[in-house]
């Protein structure tokens, strides 16, 4: 979880920073990563102003954190943030077995689709995990 609250630290997006991290099966870390812009794009100055205007562009830290590894290969993910429906989506697509996160996201259907496919999905305080 330390390791997800620095790399959010990264993020771009003045309103809200995400970070994640990503085990493998031997506890290594074989990823970290934030939410922000397609790799290589470069923001204009007044790209941040509206704040919802940008929400559809902004990668989010678990998207781009599956970008950084092969399916299977990655056993446990902490996040800053509980995943949205989308990214628990992504997280199972990849085979990730445990999630940790710190702040709850009510929106979320990532409960209950951890309860359907046996993934752990548990939250924890600060720097816990
Ligand atoms: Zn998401």
């Amino acid at each position: 979880m330390a390791l997800a609250e620095v790399a959010s630290l990264r993020s771009e997006d003045p309103f809200r920073k995400v970070g994640a991290a990503a085990l493998d099966w031997d506890n290594r870390v074989i990823a970290t990563a934030y939410n922000g812009l397609a790799p290589g794009f470069d923001a204009p100055s007044d790209f941040w102003d509206d704040r919802d205007g940008r929400q559809k562009f902004m990668l989010h830290a678990e998207v781009n954190l599956c970008s950084l590894f092969k399916r299977g290969e990655a056993k446990l993910v902490a996040t800053t943030t509980m995943p949205c429906t989308p990214c628990m989506q992504t997280l199972c697509a990849y085979g990730i077995k445990e999630i940790y996160y710190r702040e709850a996201y009510h929106e979320s259907d990532a409960p209950a689709i951890a309860k359907v496919y046996g993934i752990k999905l548990e939250q924890v305080g600060g720097l816990a995990v």
